[in-house]
């Protein structure tokens, strides 16, 4: 049992206000891994004050100085890895091979690149008789989701901190642990105490004390489409800066000329990446109508393959799902799938075969979706693909563009101008063009309801920056 029972707050380790608590339970064998406090208003006013204190010396810090701050914390991360993958794999269930690299090490080096992206930004300008300068925005609150806990964790506290924010962060009680772990490093690598405050708690409670703050001047939340709407709301009522990086139905493109079993293989497997939990997945997979009975048959094939099993085992290659609800809605999804017109080609919503403890849901594939239906057009977060056939490059680019969403897709096609040429016409955040794979320094966010606001790299400072004019005679 990890048992964290106090909360990061000015530098400092203290007791919760109350005494309640949050049990974690690990995905593979359903039992409390677990538990964290559920913190209080009381608490989220402590930190926000912490950090509204922290903010005057740490704003005028200078640039060299939080850069140099940002690469001691990413170092400090760094020596984590192991404890974080092992974490994450048993609270979100993604297999261990994936999440050390994934959830462990992409965070260390995501929080390590501000220190040469600070170096490089230049944070004055001058237009005529004006200096234009740019300087942090204040108070910073973080809410995050479950899926990739540390990493949406760092992709927000790292660009605030090195823009000179300073920040309270509330991860998602599915998975907190990983933001004590974020703590502990912040502590190790000396950054001032105020600087970056943890409160754990649920969205409802602490979650909504600190997006109404009235010490807060940032919100920057990650989750579900509905909870971003209820954010959003909430800030306006005293008109804070707000990022949203909310939900996707990502269309992953193959045209004509692709190889269509190299394309099929990518498209479902990123689509499968940790059991589908994740916001940028390409869950619809459009094919030319004439090969589609082809590519549902290779889609099959692929999910054949997964070795469905406990996460910490080196062996496994899809894990369960994070919690009990999530599981039954996701089987909920799959069992409406037929009644909305779509073939099962494989998996279904029974328990997998041999598989008796666990939130597993099977690798499952509809084809002949029809993109008008909730399959097409609703997030499902789990390992479920929806295959869409369609009339044309027109009407692929209509069918991909036919969404709420707009977080991220995929085109493939043997002749890279014309995948090109389809993944400028798409209305999405990010598009991977033949495979091209994730750059922790392009920005990271999405068009439409997926939100707004960008992530990661240099675009990453914006939402953390305010722009002031000085007049000079
Ligand atoms: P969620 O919306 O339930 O919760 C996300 C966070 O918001 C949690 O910390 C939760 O406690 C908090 N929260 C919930 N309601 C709140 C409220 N009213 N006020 C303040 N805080 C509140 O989402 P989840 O289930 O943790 O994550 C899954 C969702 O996140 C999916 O929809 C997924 O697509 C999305 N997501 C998006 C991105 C992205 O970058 N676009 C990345 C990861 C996940």
């Amino acid at each position: 049992m990890i048992v964290r029972d106090a909360l990061f707050v000015g530098g400092s380790w203290v007791r919760p206000d109350g005494d309640g608590t949050i049990e974690v339970s690990n995905a593979a064998t359903e039992e409390v891994m677990g538990s964290v406090p559920d913190g209080s208003p009381a608490d989220i006013d402590r930190a926000v004050a912490a950090a509204r204190g922290a903010f005057d010396d740490w704003s005028r810090a200078s640039v060299d100085e939080r850069a140099k701050a940002v690469e001691r914390f990413g170092e400090a991360l760094s020596a984590r890895v192991p404890e974080v993958g092992t974490l994450v794999a048993q609270e979100v269930g993604m297999p261990i091979t994936m999440s050390t690299v994934i959830q462990g090490a992409l965070p260390a080096m995501v929080m390590g690149s501000y220190g040469p992206i600070l170096r490089e930004v230049a944070f004055e300008e001058r237009i005529g008789s004006s200096v234009v300068v740019r300087e942090a925005a204040g108070v910073v609150a973080a809410i995050t989701p479950w899926n990739y806990p540390l990493h949406q964790a760092v992709a927000k506290v790292a660009p605030a901190i090195a823009a000179g924010c300073t920040v309270v962060l509330k991860p998602s009680e599915v998975a907190p642990l990983s933001a004590f772990v974020l703590a502990e490093a912040a502590e190790e690598a000396g950054l001032p105490p105020g600087v970056l405050n943890v409160v754990t708690g649920r969205g409802a409670g602490a979650g909504e004390t600190l997006v109404g703050h009235p010490d807060v001047d940032v919100v920057s939340f990650t989750g579900s489409t509905p909870a971003g709407r209820r954010v959003a709301a909430l800030a306006a009522q005293s008109v804070k800066r707000v990022s949203l990086e909310l939900g996707g139905k990502s269309p992953s493109v193959v045209l004509d000329d692709a190889d269509l079993a190299d394309a099929v293989n990518a498209a479902v497997r990123q689509c499968m990446l940790n059991s589908g939990q994740t916001c940028i997945a390409w869950s619809r997979l459009l094919v030319p109508r004439e090969l589609h009975d082809q590519a549902a048959e290779l889609a099959a094939e692929v999910v054949a393959s997964y070795v469905l099993g406990d996460p910490l085992d080196y062996a496994t290659t899809l894990g369960p799902l994070a919690t009990a609800t999530h599981r039954d809605r996701v089987r909920a999804a799959i069992v409406a799938g037929p009644n909305q017109g779509a073939r099962l080609v494989a998996g279904g919503a029974e328990r997998p075969a041999g598989l008796d403890r666990g939130w597993f849901v099977s690798p499952t594939i509809f084809a002949g979706v029809d993109n008008s239906t909730a399959l097409a057009r609703e997030e499902v977060f789990g390992p479920v693909l929806a295959i869409i056939p369609y009339d044309g490059e027109n009407d692929a680019v209509r069918i991909a563009n036919d969404s709420i969403y707009g977080l991220s897709a995929g085109v493939f096609s043997a002749d890279r101008e014309r995948a090109l040429g389809v993944a400028r016409r798409l209305r999405a955040g990010m598009v991977d063009v033949n495979g091209g794979g994730f750059n922790l320094l392009a920005p990271f966010g999405g068009f439409k309801q997926s939100g707004y606001g960008r992530e990661l790299g240099r675009h990453g400072l914006d939402a953390y920056l305010e722009t002031k004019s000085l007049q000079l005679p």
